[in-house]
């Protein structure tokens, strides 16, 4: 307990106990996931699953803490998992390579305990979003981009869900790698994330009425009250539209195809990276390639 000793005079020893007993997955590693990451390998949670299926470039080190020069061109998700095991040895990390899709979402989410969103597209936080409500799990979403930033907590049937107040048109694709965003936004939000996390876990009535959003330039935190919709697809209605996959899957998400025939670009002991029309084709150990759009 040495380990917890001066948060234990905040949260109490209940609380750490609870958190060694807690299930959490991570969906994306990137600036928020690794920053989610070491926060809560940190705190002492028992379990945390990573799940990304993309590689670390030199465009990522200006804002994900975990990441160094050395780990370009491995997958995100390996080192996570080798840089938060490190940090604390008693939590349990599970790093898997892949997208989540409709396909796979429940399963790589029923067996957790909280979900924490660290996408950077509305379509995947919806499908996220579908899965967390279908299993009712809380579901803690962060957004950035510039200097603003928000989050919320999600509580299935107690609070609005994503679906009650964002729309999927079918084009997010000035979400993603085009938009800026500076470290120290991710690293805000990253951390609320994690605490609307712990006040939940510590104080299962707070559920998450309230998102908050962040405006660095002006230092501004703000608490906008959401209504739960009454005609919501997902919470209200139960209809699960994107788990049920009809839509146009956007440029932002990799999609699964299977590996080109040729010489990769880049070949390491972790992956082999082509060059395709109009992006690039990596393919894993796992047996797993996915096609990703360069911009
Ligand atoms: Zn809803």
């Amino acid at each position: 307990m040495e380990r917890y000793s001066r948060q234990l005079l905040v949260i109490g020893i209940e609380a750490q106990e609870k958190l060694k007993k807690t299930r959490v997955a991570i969906v994306g590693c990137g600036a928020l996931g690794t920053g989610i990451a070491e926060l809560l390998a940190r705190l002492g949670v028992g379990f945390i699953r990573l799940i990304d299926a993309d590689y670390v470039e030199l465009s990522n080190l200006s804002r994900t803490h975990l990441f160094e020069e050395s780990d370009i061109y491995k997958p995100k998700a390996m080192v996570c998992y080798e840089k938060v095991k490190k940090i604390n040895p008693e939590v349990t990390i599970e790093p898997i390579i892949d997208v989540i899709n409709p396909e796979n979402a429940l399963k790589y989410l029923s067996d957790v305990d909280y979900v924490f969103d660290a996408t950077d597209n509305v379509l995947t936080r919806l499908i996220i979003n579908d899965a967390c409500v279908m299993l009712n799990k809380p579901l803690i979403y962060g957004g950035v981009s510039g200097l603003y930033g928000s989050v919320k907590l999600v509580v299935p049937y107690k609070s609005a869900c994503l679906s009650c107040f964002l729309n999927y048109n079918g084009d997010d694709t000035n979400a993603c790698e085009v938009i800026g965003v500076v470290d120290t936004i991710t690293s805000v939000v990253a951390s609320l994330e994690v605490q609307e996390f712990l006040n939940h876990l510590m104080n299962q009535d707070k559920n998450g009425e309230e998102l908050i959003y962040v405006d660095l330039k002006e230092l501004s935190f703000e608490k906008i009250k959401i209504e739960r919709n009454p005609y919501c697809e997902a919470c209200s209605r139960k209809e699960f539209v994107y788990l049920k996959k009809n839509y146009t899957v956007n440029a932002c998400i990799p999609t699964e195809v299977s590996e080109p025939k040729g010489s990769p670009v880049i070949s390491n002991e972790w992956l082999r990276i082509y060059k395709t029309t109009g992006g690039v084709i990596v393919c894993y150990n796992n047996g797993k390639c996915f096609k990703r759009v360069v911009r």
